[in-house]
Order: C-alpha cells, then sequence, then structure tokens
C-alpha cells in the first residue's frame, strides 16, 4: 500500500492507472472502525484499484462542532487500511486541499433542510465541496459510503447525478457493536456511562419501527415515542428524530414504499447518529 500527501501526486497518478483500471473509492475522516473497512474490503472485491483518503475537512465543521477533538490516529489507519486490501491511502493536508480563499460556493438546495442539514447548517456544503473535489483528484469508478450517514448518502447520489459524475455509488449497511450501537469513530468520546446509554438509540428507532410493522405507518407518533424513549433513557438531549421518505428526506406521502427514521443525539463529547430504512410495512430495507 503506497501513501500519498499530495494532491498533485495522486491526481497524476490516477490519471495514468484510472485508464487501464478499475477504480473504487472510499472517502473517511479516518480512526478506522469494522463500518470503514467494509467499506474497503467492498472496494477492493469490485476493483482493480482501491483509494481510501482520510481528511478531516474543516469545511464541514461548525465553529462549536468537535474538528479539534475528532480522533485521530494515522499508524492504526495504515494498519488497517493495509489488511484490508487498499492500494492507495491518500492523506492531504488542509491547505494542499484549499490553498486559497475558494471563488466558487458549493449550496446544496434539496435533501439538506432537514435532519442534520438542519441543526448542522454548511455541513453538507462542506461534504459536496470536498467530494467534488476528491472524486476530481481521485477520479474513482465507483465509491463507497456507509447507509450510517443516511443524509450524506443521499446528498452524494443527488450530487453524483446532478453534476454528471462518471461514477456509481454503492451504499453499504451499518456496521454495529454487538450491542447494536452504531460503530462510529466518536464513540470514543462517550464516557462509560453515555456508552451504556447509547444503546438506546437504535432501540427507540426499532420501537419506532414496531408501530409500523404492528401496522400504524404514524410519523408524529413514531417520533414521539422514539424521542421519549431517548430521553428517558439516556443523558444525552435529542437533536432530533425524525420520520421521512428516504432517499428525498421529504414528508412521508401513501406513494412511499422507502422511509427512514432517524435520530441525532448529543452527549457531553460525541454527536451520534443512527437510523433504520425500511417499507410501508416495516421490513428493513438496508
Ligand atoms: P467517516 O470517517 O465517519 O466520515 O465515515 C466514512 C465512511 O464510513 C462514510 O461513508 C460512513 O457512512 C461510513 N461509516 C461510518 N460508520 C459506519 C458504520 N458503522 N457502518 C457502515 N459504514 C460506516
Amino acid at each position: 500500500m503506497q501513501i500519498i500527501h499530495s494532491v498533485n501526486e495522486m491526481q497524476k497518478k490516477m490519471l495514468t492507472l484510472g485508464k487501464e483500471n478499475m477504480i473504487g473509492f472510499v472517502a473517511t475522516m479516518g480512526y478506522f472502525h469494522e463500518g470503514h473497512i467494509s467499506l474497503m474490503k467492498e472496494s477492493v472485491k469490485d476493483n482493480d484499484i482501491t483509494v481510501t483518503s482520510i481528511f478531516v475537512n474543516p469545511l464541514q465543521f461548525g465553529e462549536n462542532e468537535d474538528l479539534d477533538r475528532y480522533p485521530r490516529d494515522l499508524e492504526n489507519d495504515r494498519k488497517k487500511a493495509e489488511a484490508a486490501g487498499v492500494d492507495f491511502l491518500f492523506i492531504p493536508q488542509a491547505d494542499d486541499m484549499y490553498p486559497s480563499k475558494m471563488t466558487l460556493e458549493i449550496i446544496a438546495k434539496e435533501r439538506t433542510n432537514v435532519m442534520c442539514g438542519k441543526s448542522r447548517p454548511g455541513h453538507f456544503e462542506g461534504v459536496a465541496t470536498v467530494l467534488i473535489k476528491l472524486f476530481h483528484i481521485v477520479r474513482p469508478d465507483k465509491t463507497y459510503f456507509g447507509i450510517k450517514d443516511a443524509q450524506q448518502a443521499a446528498v452524494v447520489e443527488a450530487l453524483i447525478k446532478d453534476l454528471n459524475f462518471p461514477i456509481e455509488l454503492i451504499t453499504l449497511p451499518i456496521v454495529r457493536e454487538a450491542d447494536g450501537l452504531a460503530k462510529s469513530s466518536r464513540n470514543v468520546n462517550l464516557n462509560e456511562q453515555e456508552r451504556a446509554e447509547a444503546i438506546w438509540l437504535k432501540k427507540a428507532l426499532e420501537h419506532g419501527r414496531k408501530i409500523v410493522v404492528d401496522g400504524e405507518l404514524n410519523p408524529a407518533k413514531m417520533v414521539k415515542e422514539a424521542t421519549k424513549i431517548i430521553h428517558d433513557k439516556t443523558s444525552g438531549s435529542v437533536d432530533y428524530v425524525e420520520v421521512l421518505s428516504y432517499p428525498e428526506l421529504k414528508p412521508v406521502t401513501e406513494n412511499d414504499n422507502s422511509i427512514i427514521i432517524a435520530a441525532a443525539v448529543n452527549f457531553n463529547q460525541a454527536r451520534l447518529i443512527d437510523n433504520l430504512i425500511f417499507d410501508r410495512e416495516g421490513k428493513l430495507l438496508r
């Protein structure tokens, strides 16, 4: 596995390699866990060459967010990526990715006025901007994203379509701990008590889904009851619980057969997100 820091070097390399090889790409912020590894392994299986990037993108963090305490462990990441079969680990510096003030600005107009987009203004603009740049640098044929960040996957799907990137988006299921907590780099920032409480996110979402399984697709009731569970069972503060169509992220109508229940909860040092995607009968789709 080769490690590349320079944007220029990475882009030049991929211009050549991309001519004769299928390129798979996994964009990450590092501190790898099995969720990241599942994306890399799928890419290694599907492609001739897999590129994984590690870049904690300042543009997608708000002023009072956790950019400074976002966990980092490059040596461990290197070992894990190599073991997963990654060919190139691309680790650019912020001033190489953003050498000067940008002249253009990306605005996300759909799919971002709900869920994380509402509580993290500018977040998906930052995500879209860095992904457009990374797609131009790496020039992948396929790119792999986790459905853990379901809203991000919905935005990436729109971005690829809107801007005619010749890239296939592949989304993979949420990898969870044995007790159901979605794996996240941010889980290390939970204290012992919060870690024990955090299992209630998934349980609360499952409760919401059960309302559908029991025959009542009632978003207001699902939101209310799931919110109450998280409120009662954890010390975290509920940022949102929402039930929407997926991937459009609009209020659920009679015609929708792909529905997401998603939550974000703020603990002291970590903001956790989770979701379930299911059909009108409550059957899981992911
Ligand atoms: P991040 O490093 O958090 O930006 O995540 C990089 C990629 O890994 C994104 O596509 C995430 O959706 C994906 N990912 C993060 N956590 C998980 C998980 N628990 N299961 C599956 N994919 C994940």
